[in-house]
C-alpha cells in the first residue's frame, strides 16, 4: 500500500509538525552533533534525546522546512510522521492533525486509520529502538510505502 506523499518541503503549514521538536536516537542525536554543533538536541531527565525548541519551532527548523529532512539521520520519528510510530512500526496513534495537510484534508485521517496497529507483528516494545514493526520505504517522491 502506497500512501500520499506530503508537501513537505516547503511545507504550506509552516510545519505545523515541527512545534514541538522530536524523539531522537542515541546515532541521531550524535550525528545531528557532529555535523550541526552543540546545542540542537539535549537529553531529558528520562534519557531520551530530543531536538530542542525554539521560537516555536524546532531548532533544526529553517526557510520553511527541516534542515536535515535529506540526510540520513533526518529522524525516523519525523521521517514516519503522521503515518507511522517509529518506535512501534505500527501507524501513528495521537494526534495526526498537528500536520496541517491532515487537518485540511480529512480523507488523510480515515486513510491513516486504516493503517496497521502498533505492534501488529509482536512487536509492541518501546525500547528506544527504531526498528518498525511493519517495513515500510519512502518512494523518490516522498511517499511512504507499506510493504
Ligand atoms: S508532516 Fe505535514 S505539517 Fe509536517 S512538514 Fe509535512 S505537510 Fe507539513
Amino acid at each position: 500500500m502506497t500512501l500520499p506523499a506530503l508537501p513537505c518541503y516547503p511545507c504550506p503549514y509552516d510545519a505545523s509538525c515541527c512545534a514541538y521538536g522530536a524523539t531522537v536516537s542515541d546515532e541521531e542525536a550524535a550525528a545531528i552533533e557532529a555535523n550541526h554543533g552543540p546545542g540542537l538536541v539535549y537529553k531529558t531527565r528520562w534519557g531520551e534525546w530530543r531536538t530542542r525548541v525554539r521560537n516555536k519551532r524546532c531548532a533544526l527548523f529553517r526557510d520553511g522546512g527541516c534542515t536535515i529532512h535529506d540526510r540520513s539521520y533526518y529522524p525516523a520519528v519525523c521521517r514516519g510522521f503522521p503515518w507511522i510510530d517509529a518506535e512501534t512500526g505500527g501507524r501513528y496513534e495521537f494526534d495526526v492533525t498537528i500536520c496541517g495537510e491532515f487537518a485540511a484534508r480529512p480523507e488523510l485521517i480515515a486513510l491513516q486509520r486504516a493503517g496497521p496497529p502498533a505492534g501488529r507483528n509482536g512487536d509492541s516494545s518501546r525500547d528506544g529502538e527504531h526498528v518498525p514493526a511493519v517495513a515500510s520505504t519512502a518512494t523518490p517522491d516522498g511517499a511512504i510505502r507499506l510493504r
